[in-house]
């Protein structure tokens, strides 16, 4: 019997098959759960549908996190398919790519600081409030994406590792809200992983080739383990496990100095 049997998990993220939202959809659908997803937009729509019905689900709904009425939306559709809802998994960043690339402060600008934190950081606690009222009474589990550049610099990573440090403390405000409700809310950093979003950081290949070089497992993470992970903080196996930031990273973030 798989770890997430019986559980019904949203999934909102999924852009590719390069997605973490994909790695971690794959191996909750493993470990036995129904799940449902959102896509951004239309043009995404017809590729979702399908990687939807590759995991037999045929719940789609559209979902821009910038839009309240969206949001509010997602969950009223859910609930004509789900009379509840046991996890949310929330796999979404943006920041304009001119954020992205040069030094921090000549990059930085109003606009860019503030769309990188809505979507990036925002959206997860704007989706927990909506997805609330179906997760009463079920041990629910809501799980966020982040990575290192929330904690240490990273060349290009700039604003974005300035609303992934907001959202490592939205986990914990949000742990500490939702625990009397038997809600648990954690985030996994992961590794650097060629996928959409992390080739709008200009420095990317560079990442790669670092950990590769330096990583204590002289590797890349893939999205499969992360998604394995991210499995097991979302089944009652981690039920005492709440606002915590898992790394999941082949060891990158306990180096001090590389031994190169
Ligand atoms: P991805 O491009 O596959 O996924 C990003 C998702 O964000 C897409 O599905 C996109 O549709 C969605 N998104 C962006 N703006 C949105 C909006 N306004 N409304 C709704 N959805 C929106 O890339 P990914 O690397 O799988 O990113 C998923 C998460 O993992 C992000 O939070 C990212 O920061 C995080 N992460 C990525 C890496 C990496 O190196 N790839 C490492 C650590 C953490």
């Amino acid at each position: 019997m798989g770890i997430l049997e019986g559980k019904r998990a949203l999934i909102v993220g999924v852009a590719s098959n390069k997605s973490i939202a994909w790695g971690v959809a794959q191996a909750m659908h493993r470990e036995g759960a129904q799940l449902a997803f959102t896509y951004q937009g239309e043009r995404l729509r017809s590729r979702v549908e399908d990687f939807a019905a590759e995991l037999g689900s045929n719940i789609t709904v559209p979902c821009d996190v910038a839009s309240d009425a969206e949001i509010e939306t997602v969950f009223e559709r859910l609930g004509e398919h789900w009379a509840n809802l046991d996890v949310l998994v929330h796999s979404v960043a943006f920041a304009p790519r001119e954020s992205l690339q040069g030094s921090y402060m000549e990059s930085v600008t109003r606009e860019g600081f503030n769309v990188a934190h809505e979507i990036s950081s925002y959206s997860f606690v704007a989706l927990a409030n909506a997805a609330r009222a179906l997760m009463q009474g079920r041990n629910g589990a809501l799980l966020t994406l982040s990575y290192l550049g929330a904690v240490r610099t990273m060349p290009s990573y700039n604003v974005m590792g300035l609303a992934k440090a907001s959202l490592e403390a939205n986990v914990r405000y949000m742990a500490h809200d939702l625990g009397p409700e038997g809600i648990r809310v954690n985030g996994i950093s992961a590794g650097p992983i060629r996928t959409l979003a992390a080739s709008g950081v200009k420095d990317l290949r560079k990442f790669l080739e670092y950990v590769e070089r330096t990583a204590p497992l002289r590797r890349n993470v893939t999205i499969e383990e992360v998604g394995n992970v991210a499995a097991f903080l979302c089944s009652d196996m981690a039920s005492a496990v709440t606002g915590e930031i898992t790394y999941c990273d082949c060891g990158f973030n306990i180096l001090g100095m590389a031994d190169v």
